[in-house]
Formats: structure tokens, sequence, C-alpha cells
């Protein structure tokens, strides 16, 4: 017999919550622009029914190409605050999948949201094999051990060969690789793939775009003689001698070392054809981690637990550009979450009622009646909630490992109207708080310095101030290196540091102590003047 418990307070049996857990799936892709990211996720969305018609994530991907159009949509805002996370079934699985902005400058942005996933797929193109926003983003993936499936794209072009593309894989990322299929031809000749985990021959249908092609057709093993009823004799002797080379070069496919994250599964395919799309929804199925346990500074959060948990690792301004409402995005830790639930706002103890948390389907946003440890929700909220911040039923965690990042360009900001200042300076106060870039004002002087990660974020924060601040505002060039944050263990070294460099000191949002480098050297020669005193290059998340 089967015995379970049941919450009294839900009625819900913990069985079913334990299935709802073990069946979600929520990941990340990462990859370099071009690469065809944008194009997989719409064909994931394919597969997984959550559209009907390709295309809805194409038109953004193209728009974020074009820094103007991009900006026009993202003015928009709906468009893109719902495809940050999508949210799809398939094959009795539920997946969110996360976006990932694929912009250089957005790292800041891709990399917490990292921080929410338990998976990534990396799409790797063909003919350019890793590239340099590829291995930023593994790297990373590697910090908090996240497992990767690699999806090598554009099979349908001419590429580097198969062996190539592993072995460099391996080399550059130090990573181990194993094919998981293994691809038939290349470019012009490309046929389609053999399923190395299922035994299947899985044909490339030409000129069907539109349609989900076909599951292909079981084989036993690679000597099976429909190999050769379907394959040309040079392409079937080609495989199997490329298969054979394959399994002895690489390691077997063991799940456990890929959800350790030392083993990356490869599966080839064409994401503009849907070709390798199914095979690899079902290595996500098959092989990816349920939600994972989150870690905070006491304990580790297990996704079984009864009560609520979760962090914000993503804040975005409301569709709404009048309306002064943030979405943070949450990602649920632990429990069973029910719409109207009051959840404590750890950091500053304050309970706040989830009456309208949302969750994201692919193009519409639905209310959230309940959700449990991998979902995502979107809190509406008017800057209260920041990047980091804990929600619980009480319990006074504190989630780690949520990167803050050292402003590597520092602009400074001022308003058009010189009348405006003071609401410039709320402006900035609020995207500070809310994580959006690192604010400072300096000791000396009335000026607004503010520090990103790239420099796109500029633009961003330009058009954020002017639409939901109503404060046309201009960034200027400003000759500073960098920031640090200083610290020292004797409060009054502190306090004789700052009186004696007043010229480069300013106060970030929380008014902490801030050193505005002017160039390396000054940087260094500070450091050397007083060896007691830290400069720290981020801040952790408060
Ligand atoms: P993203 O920047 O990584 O999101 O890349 P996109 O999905 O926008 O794709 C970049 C370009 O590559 C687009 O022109 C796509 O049509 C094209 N593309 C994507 N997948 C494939 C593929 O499998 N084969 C070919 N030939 N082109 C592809």
């Amino acid at each position: 017999m089967l015995v379970f418990s049941t919450r009294p307070s839900l009625g819900i049996p913990m069985i079913a919550i334990a299935d709802e857990i073990q069946r979600r799936r929520t990941f990340a892709i990462i990859s370099h622009p071009d690469a065809g990211k944008t194009t997989l996720t719409e064909k994931l969305l394919l597969f997984g029914g959550a559209i009907q018609l390709a295309g809805a994530v194409k038109a953004r991907g193209e728009a974020r190409r074009a820094r103007s159009d991009w900006m026009k949509v993202e003015q928009e805002r709906g468009i893109s605050v719902a495809s940050s996370v999508m949210s799809f079934e398939y094959a009795g699985h539920a997946f969110n999948l996360l976006d990932t902005p694929g912009h250089e400058d957005f790292s800041e942005d891709t990399y917490r949201t990292l921080t929410a996933v338990d998976s990534a797929v990396m799409v790797i193109d063909a003919a350019k094999g890793i590239e340099e926003q590829t291995r930023k983003l593994f790297e990373v993936c590697r910090l908090r051990d996240v497992p990767i499936i690699t999806f090598i794209n554009k099979l349908d072009r001419d590429g580097q060969e198969p062996f190539t593309l592993l072995d460099e894989i391996e080399q550059t990322l130090a990573l181990d690789v194993t094919p998981a299929s293994w691809p038939i031809g290349m470019g012009r000749d490309f046929l389609g793939c053999y399923d190395l985990i299922h035994d299947r021959l899985v044909m490339m249908e030409k000129g069907t775009k539109g349609a989900l092609p076909h599951e292909g057709e079981a084989c036993e093993g690679l000597n099976d003689p429909r190999l050769d009823a379907r394959l040309p004799d040079h392409a079937v002797a080609k495989l199997r001698e490329e298969v054979e080379m394959a399994r002895a070069l690489c390691q077997p496919l063991d799940v456990d070392s890929y959800r350790a994250g030392h083993l990356s599964p490869v599966f080839f395919g064409s994401a503009v054809n849907n070709f390798g799309v199914r095979e690899l929804l079902a290595g996500l199925t098959r092989m990816a981690p349920s939600p994972r346990p989150q870690p905070t500074a006491s304990r580790d959060i297990h996704p079984q637990e009864n009560k609520v948990t979760g962090f914000v690792f993503k804040i975005q301004a409301n569709m709404d550009p009048k309306h002064r409402d943030r979405i943070a995005f949450v990602r649920l830790c632990s429990g069973h979450f029910k719409r109207g639930m009051k959840l404590t706002h750890v950091r500053t103890g304050k309970q706040l009622t989830m009456h309208n948390p949302t969750l994201f389907l692919a193009q519409d946003r639905e209310v959230a009646e309940e959700a449990f440890a991998g979902d995502i929700l979107g809190v509406p909220n008017h800057g209260q909630l920041r990047i980091g911040d804990a929600l619980t039923e009480g319990e006074g965690l504190r989630f780690t490992g949520i990167p803050s990042f050292a402003p590597e360009l520092l602009q400074k900001a001022r308003p058009l109207d010189p009348l405006r200042a003071k609401h410039l300076g709320r402006a900035l106060q609020q995207l500070a708080e809310e994580g959006a870039a690192r604010v400072f004002r300096p000791v000396i002087g009335t000026d607004w310095i503010v520090g990103v990660v790239g420099a796109l974020q500029f633009d961003v924060l330009a058009d954020r101030i002017r639409t939901e601040y109503d404060v046309p505002v201009m960034f200027e060039p400003t000759t500073l290196y960098t920031a640090r944050w200083v610290s020292a263990d004797d409060s009054a070294l502190l306090k004789r540091f700052v009186d004696s460099n007043q010229g480069a000191l300013a106060e970030d949002h929380d008014g902490d102590p801030v050193f505005l480098a002017r160039n390396a050297w000054h940087l260094e020669r500070a450091a050397e003047d007083y060896p007691k005193i830290h400069f720290h290059k981020t801040k952790e998340q408060t």
C-alpha cells in the first residue's frame, strides 16, 4: 500500500508535490549572438505546443540586433517581460526556459539569471565553434556546477568536422564531452542524425520548415541493415567508422557526471529546420536535473521542504511605463506556493501578500494559482524588492552566490532640465536599489556617477529614467577608471582614509564609501599607502 502524508492546511498529498518538483526542468540557453538561440527557443516552444506560429520569438531576436529597434521593443515592455521566462510542457514535464540576453552588454543580467536555473543548453554554431560570449557564460555556469547539454547548430551549412568541434569544446572549456547523437554528412549533404541514446535513425526532411519532423526509425544498433537501406553506402560506412571512433575516444554518457557539471552530452542539429530539437528535448527530459538545492548562508534549501522559499534574481520595469511598478522575478526554491499567500520579505521583515503573482507562458502572462520549486514567479511591486532578496514563510534566510559586478564603465548622469536634478537623484536611487546600475554620489560636487558593466546599459537606463520617471537625462563620459568599495577593520583608520581622500570618495545608494580611481596607478597608490584598507570590486547584495 502506498502511504503518503497530507498537509492539513492545503490538502495536497506530499507525493503529488514531489511529483511536481520531479517533473520540472528550469534551464537557460547560453550562446554567442547569432548561434541560433532565438531560433532554438522558438522551436522548443513549438514542440512544447506553447506557440502555434513560428516567428513570435524571432521578431524579438532581430529587433535586439538593431539598437533603435531594440529600444522600441523594450519600450513596449510587454514582449520582453513576457519572454524573459517561458514555460511549456513536453512529454509530461514542465519546462521553464529563462531568457539570457545574448548581447554582451547585458552580461550582468544574464549572469544573475544563471543563478536561477538548474541546467543550461549551450548552443554552438558548427562553423564557428566556441565563441567569446559562450566561453564567458560557460565560466559562470561552471562556478555553480550547472550541468550543460551542448547543441551544435546549423549542420545544414558547411561547418567544422564533428571531431574538431568536440575536441575544441573539450580543450577550450576543459569539459568532457560525449556525443548523444551523430551527424550524417554536413551542409548540402546533411542527411540527418543517428540518435545514440535511443538507437534511432532520424532523417532530415528538406523543405518542411514549419512542420515537426517525424520521430525517426528505431534501429538495432549501427549494424542494422535498415541503415544500409536508407542511406547511401559511403554515408553508412562513414557513420559506422566515426561512431566507433567517438565511442573509443569519448567518455560513456554518464548522467551523474553530467549532473555534476563534468561532462556535456552533445546533440547535433539544425534549429531552423526543427532538426534535432526533439532529441534535445528528450535529453533534457531524461537527463537534466529537476530543481536542485539552493545554497543560503545558513543551510541548503531542498526543493521538497514544506515551507515556501524563493529569491529575487532579476527586476524588470513593468509593461506600462506610466506606472512605476516593477516585476521582481522570483525563483521558487521550495514549498507549494499558492496565490494569496503571505510571505516574509526577509530584508525588511515585512509581510507581502502575493495577490497577483505571474507565471510566464510563452505569449500570455497568467496569474499563478500555484507553483512549485523551480518555477519562476513575477511579483509586481513598487521597488521594495531588490535583487538577492529572500521571500520565506518566516525563516531569516540569505541566499548566496548571486553575483554583483564591479562597475567597469563610469559616466556622469545629468538631467537635461537642471530643475529636475532632485527627480533624477530619486530615479537613480531606485534603479540602484533595484540592481540595475551602481550609483555613486561624490563627496565633493553635485554630480551623480553611474557605473555599469556594459555600455548599452547606459542607453537602457536613460530610456527608463525618461519613460518611467519623466526625467530626460544625458550620460557623459568621465575620466574615471574604476570604483572600489572600501572597508577596514579599524573604523578610525577608515575615517582617516575617507577624510584624506575626499576628492576621490563617493557614497553608494546605501551610503557606503566608494573609492573612485582616476587610473590604475591611482588605485595602486591608494592601496600601497593604506595597506589596511580593503578595496572591494563588488559588494554583496544586501
Ligand atoms: P541568436 O542571436 O543566437 O538568437 O540567433 P538567431 O536564432 O537569431 O539566429 C541567427 C541566424 O542564424 C538567423 O539568421 C537564423 O535564421 C540562422 N539560423 C538559426 N539556426 C539555423 C540553422 O540551423 N541553420 C541555418 N542555416 N541557419 C540558422
